[in-house]
């Protein structure tokens, strides 16, 4: 039985104004145990964001595949553990389209972020483009097979899929599109790894998540959690994403 994992992605927003919202995510976050809540936040806001956090998970938004280096306004994995980050995001859409980032750069990042004992959030997806010409499953796939770390394990692993037309547009597949893209992870990561641990991993959803339709899309067929940019920057906002997977 897989949990849900809720977790936000902050992407550049976020000063030491919103630790509030964090504390109030927190608090929910405390009063739902039976879903796991994590927060993606700008690396300067990790460190003052841990000591009002409690028992809730936060950390960053990439590392680096090297552990330190002369790669000017990067960040190593171990940086963000210094700071008391538990998790990372890596292969976002946005850091795939603006910094170029390729699968094998993602499979790097996400076996530095696990070497250092972060969880690791890995994020896939299509863009219209591509759904249009039939290719979503392919695109997704070939990520997913060009991205996995070695060693890839439920344990400190998920997927995100977010299809990039659906971030901050307001715009959602169906449910039968999620369903249909979750299941072929699922199958894919069945290929990979074998059923067992292929079943282990939790595969979330991402892509304009918000209150009204956070409990129809974690439910699903294969949808373990929802990764949640804009609705998740205030608890007001992020709250019933959170009491919808609980
Ligand atoms: C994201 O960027 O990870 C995301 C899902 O954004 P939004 O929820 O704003 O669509």
């Amino acid at each position: 039985m897989r949990r849900k994992l809720v977790a936000g992605n902050w992407k550049m927003n976020g000063l030491k104004a919103s630790l509030p919202q964090v504390e109030a995510i927190a608090a929910a976050a405390a009063a739902h145990p039976g879903v796991d809540v994590a927060l993606g936040l700008p690396a300067t806001l990790i460190a003052p964001a841990v000591a009002v956090a409690g028992a809730m998970p936060v950390g960053g938004q990439d590392c680096h595949a090297n552990d330190s280096g002369a790669h000017t306004g990067n960040i190593a994995a171990p940086m963000l553990v210094e700071a008391g980050a538990k998790l990372v995001i890596v292969g976002h859409s946005e850091r795939r389209a603006d910094q170029g980032e390729t699968d094998a750069d993602v499979k790097g990042k996400a076996e530095a972020g696990h070497r250092h004992g972060l969880d690791v959030i890995l994020c896939v997806g299509e863009t219209l483009d591509e759904r249009d010409a039939g290719q979503a499953e392919a695109v997704v796939t070939a990520q997913i097979a060009g991205s996995l770390p070695d060693g890839a394990d439920g344990a400190w692993l998920s997927i995100a899929y977010e299809p990039v037309w659906a971030i901050g547009t307001g715009r959602t597949p169906t449910e039968a599109d999620v369903a249909a893209m979750h299941g072929a992870i699922r199958a894919k990561l069945t290929d990979l790894l074998g059923t067992d641990a292929a079943s282990k991993l939790r595969i979330l959803y991402g892509g304009s998540v918000n209150g009204a339709n956070a409990a129809s899309l974690l439910a699903c067929a294969d949808v373990d959690g929802a990764l949640v940019g804009g609705a998740s920057l205030t608890a007001d906002k992020f709250v019933p994403i959170i009491e919808a997977a609980a």
